[in-house]
């Protein structure tokens, strides 16, 4: 499927949950907030992401977005 692991920033295959870093634990960890909406992810916004990875023209620029996105190619 090309997504990254659960210990990324965007761990969460189904919503664009952002992860933060704690550098004290060195681990992602996901903010719990019950009245938080987050967005699914979805078939249109998956292929844009693929999309914009393809056209990335160093290798620091695909790292930001494996990283923002949560997939790769
Ligand atoms: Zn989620």
């Amino acid at each position: 499927m090309n997504i990254t692991g659960h210990n990324s920033y965007s761990g969460c295959r189904f919503c664009e949950i952002q992860g933060i870093y704690s550098q004290k634990h060195k681990h992602v960890y996901f903010p719990t907030n019950f009245k938080a909406k987050y967005t699914k992810k979805n078939h249109t916004n998956w292929l844009l992401h693929i999309n914009e990875l393809e056209v990335a023209s160093t290798s620091k620029d695909k790292e930001i977005l494996v990283k923002k996105y949560g997939n790769y190619k």
